[in-house]
């Protein structure tokens, strides 16, 4: 028997506790037929956590997550909670998450699966075979550097103001984590950023630049400007491997590649914090789909994205790359057959809920295992 690893489940609301429930049945097939144990405990966040708990995270569930070797979230959020002030939104509790454990990577990849690729908008010449890794600074940059807010000005208009910063060690740490991840793939890196015209677009292309002269020489770098880097990977987007880039331009840039597979239901994502002494580091894996309010409840969410991201959780947190290819084959095989849930439904395949969907891939797993 492996040793025990510790895993925090955080379900969270709409369709997050539907394609929860179809990984807790990967996790129990895991556990039968691979022999590793996972010490599991779930909790209430987001929507949920408010209605039983009057907070959309509490202390005790940042400590267990804290404990946690690693952290398995659903969506949150939903029109129930929508009139809530901003410190009370569902939201709140990723945001939490991601500042407590200090989770400044996120990794966003954008792969297109064979049997998928027709669901993009765009051509499948373009798009085939893509596998392309976005990291995204998220801890600093735009969306939390200070001065911010919004003032009213002596002429009685008003200002509002959010500010771009990083420091250093800010680009250093997340650009580091790209480089490492570029070398256990095509080995190229692309920073993105636009130093053209923000100063820290310029410190963010010398940091990285500086850093791949001392650490990592033989990953091949270039450098684009954000602009251009979206007009790119709508025109050409297999040729990049891994990108770098800020927390403003990585949300945006995320978001248009995963549109280039067209499945938002099919995506995983995690967040990584640096390692300790021990080599251990914080990371958190969710989907990259929220919690769709329009189909929960009705058995219909594609639970395949949720399914990656512990994938994902297997390969970066735990080492466990047999395992992750294995989901990941399991569900290219069921799309193949032309078993489909609604949003990656195709002329010609057959359309089933989330647990006939949870049910096919567990049958496909037994079947690439026997
Ligand atoms: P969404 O991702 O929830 O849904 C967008 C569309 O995609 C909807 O039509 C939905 O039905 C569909 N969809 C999403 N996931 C799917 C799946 N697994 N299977 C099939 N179809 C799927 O985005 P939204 O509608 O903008 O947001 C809904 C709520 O989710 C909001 O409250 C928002 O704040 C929240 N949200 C949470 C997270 C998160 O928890 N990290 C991320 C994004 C949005």
């Amino acid at each position: 028997m492996a040793a025990n690893k510790k895993l925090l489940v955080l379900p969270g609301d709409g369709i997050g506790p539907e394609v929860m429930r179809e990984v807790r049945r990967v996790i129990d097939w895991m556990e039968r037929r691979r022999s590793v144990t996972f010490d599991i405990s779930e909790d209430l966040v987001g929507g949920a956590a408010i209605d039983q708990r009057g907070t959309p995270i509490t202390a005790e569930t940042v400590a267990k997550a804290r404990e946690a070797d690693a952290v398995l979230f659903g969506s949150v959020g939903g029109p129930r909670w929508d009139k809530l002030g901003f410190d009370m939104r569902p939201e709140i509790a990723i945001l939490t998450l991601r500042r407590e454990l200090g989770l400044f990577a996120n990794l966003r990849p954008a792969i297109v699966l064979d049997p998928l690729v027709d669901a993009s908008t765009l051509k499948a010449d373009v798009i085939r075979g893509l596998d392309l890794m976005i990291v995204r600074e998220s801890t600093g940059g735009l969306y939390f550097g200070e001065p911010r807010g919004i003032e009213t000005l002596p002429d009685g208009q008003q200002r509002g103001v959010n500010t771009e910063v990083y420091t250093t060690n800010e680009i250093e740490r997340v650009a580091r984590v790209a480089f490492e991840l570029a070398r256990k793939r095509q080995n190229r890196l692309c920073s993105v950023e636009k130093a053209n015209v923000m100063e820290s677009g310029l410190l963010w292309r010398q940091v990285v630049t500086a850093l791949h002269g001392r650490e990592f020489g033989d990953v091949e770098l270039s450098h684009m400007y954000a602009d251009n880097c979206a007009m790119q990977l709508v025109r050409n987007p297999r040729q990049f491997d891994v990108i770098v880039t800020t927390n403003l331009f990585g949300d945006l840039l995320s978001d248009l590649s995963s549109m280039l597979t067209g499945s938002l239901g099919m995506l995983p994502s995690a967040t990584l914090g640096l390692p300790d002494s021990s080599g251990r580091r914080h990371a958190l894996y969710e989907p990259i789909h929220g919690s769709a309010p329009d189909i929960a409840g009705k058995g219909i969410a594609n639970p395949m994205g949720q399914m990656l991201s512990f994938a994902m959780l297997l390969r970066y947190s735990f080492d466990m790359e047999d395992e992750a290819a294995l989901i990941e084959r399991a569900c290219t095989n069921v799309l193949a057959s032309g078993i489909r849930t609604a949003d990656v439904m195709a002329p010609g395949t057959a359309k089933v809920g989330t647990s006939v969907m949870g049910e096919s891939v567990l049958r496909e797993l037994e079947k690439l295992s026997a």
